[in-house]
């Protein structure tokens, strides 16, 4: 673990998020120039350094704020951890798309209990791979990173220490 000190402050982020939109519009067109196998050596060091930093039970700000989606065997195993009939976990917490995508159905998440996942060892696999920066394809998937850049600390901190490791900024 690094001893850089990460900004953590939701407020702080959200704020530098509005003043950095044109800076992140120039170091998305810039990482063209890099290679891709490298930008996701790099970005997987500094998000396990960066994940290793923050406490994201003190934090819970994507279960805030994401439509988590969810499977059908997700749903038979919260059911089971529940106790409860798989019927009644999906009237009370989930909504079926007309296409058959199931979903948790309300905005903050039902699980979240004040910043922490009431269901942490159940919780999904979209909550456990967010916010996706362990996977290969940062450079093409900048754009969707980019839309929680301001929302969560790991990939506002990410993302500005590569900033810096590329020599964007100073
Ligand atoms: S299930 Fe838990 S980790 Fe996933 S969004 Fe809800 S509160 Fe967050
Ligand atoms: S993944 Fe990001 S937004 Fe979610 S709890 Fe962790 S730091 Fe907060």
């Amino acid at each position: 673990m690094s001893d850089t000190a990460y900004e953590t402050n939701l407020q702080t982020i959200a704020d530098a998020a509005s003043r950095k939109e044109e800076e992140n519009d120039h170091f998305m067109r810039s990482l063209r120039h890099h290679d891709a196998a490298l930008l996701d050596e790099m970005a997987h060091r500094v998000y396990e350094d960066v994940n290793d930093a923050i406490d994201c039970t003190a934090c819970g700000n994507c279960c805030k704020t994401l439509v988590v989606n969810i499977t059908q065997p997700e749903i038979e195993r919260l059911a089971v951890f529940m106790n409860m009939p798989e019927e009644a976990l999906r009237d009370k917490y989930i909504e079926e798309s007309l296409a058959g995508n199931c979903f948790i159905n309300s905005i903050p998440c039902h699980f979240l209990s004040g910043t922490s996942c009431s269901i942490y060892t159940e919780r999904f696999t979209e909550c456990r791979d967010f916010p996706h920066l362990h996977k290969p394809g940062f450079r093409e998937r900048f754009l969707g990173t980019l839309l929680h850049y301001g929302s969560c600390p790991i990939i506002y901190n990410t993302v500005e220490q590569m900033k810096k490791e590329l020599k964007f900024i100073e």
